[in-house]
């Protein structure tokens, strides 16, 4: 099968996605100390499809210019630690058609 034949990859579909990123995070890890003791799985590294999520050492990083607004993190923390808030108007993603 030639290159061009293959399914899109993650990259590629990411084209497709525009960010406007605000300054200021939309998305909040509430207690750093329940990521760091109470959570060993820490899920949101997984679950979150746009890798938001990162664990560094002792802390979560959250990268959240990358976030697509897909909600999952509202109910995916099994400990109700992410604060998750609509990014004000005319920031965040932009979807393009084609
Ligand atoms: S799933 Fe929730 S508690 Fe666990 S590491 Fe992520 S933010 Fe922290
Ligand atoms: S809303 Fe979706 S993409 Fe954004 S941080 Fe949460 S899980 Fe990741």
């Amino acid at each position: 099968m030639s290159e061009q034949g293959k399914a899109a990859s993650i990259e590629e579909k990411q084209y497709l996605l525009r960010f406007n990123a605000d300054t200021k995070s939309h998305l909040t890890v509430l207690n750093a100390n329940t990521c760091l003791t109470q959570c060993p799985d820490k899920i949101c590294t997984i679950f979150c499809p746009a890798e938001v999520y990162k664990w560094e050492d002792i802390r979560m990083h959250v990268g959240y210019e990358g976030c697509h607004e897909c909600g999952s993190c509202r109910i995916g923390c099994p400990h109700q630690n992410i604060k998750w808030e609509y990014p004000k108007g005319g920031h965040g993603i932009v979807f393009r058609l084609g």
